[in-house]
């Protein structure tokens, strides 16, 4: 009987420290989701100023970009959404407001 108890004891523990686990796992995915509205706030397409908007374009492309592109990997030059699409086309891999 005594053996029991203790396994009992022991299983509940157990249990407590995955509660424990997934609570700290919830908190991580908040953590994420609050992270991706801050980011869907800052870079709302909604009302973007394309004069103050900064896009990337390349010394040979003919697209403009995002921060952090693919294609930016060569070469990066800062321009404003505004400058950029008088002469480019928005790229297909990051998707810059047009
Ligand atoms: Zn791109």
């Amino acid at each position: 009987m005594k053996k029991l108890l203790l396994a009992l004891i022991a299983s509940l523990i157990l249990v407590g420290a995955v509660s424990a686990g997934n609570a700290a796992f919830a908190g991580n995915i908040g953590g994420a989701a609050s992270a991706l509205m801050l980011q869907e706030q800052q870079s709302g397409h909604r009302d973007i100023d394309p004069k103050t908007y900064v896009v990337y374009i390349t010394k040979t492309g003919k697209k403009y970009h995002l921060d952090g592109c693919q294609y930016l990997k060569k070469s990066k030059i800062k321009t404003t959404l505004a400058e950029a699409r008088r002469n480019y086309d928005a790229c297909k891999v990051c998707k810059p407001p047009k």
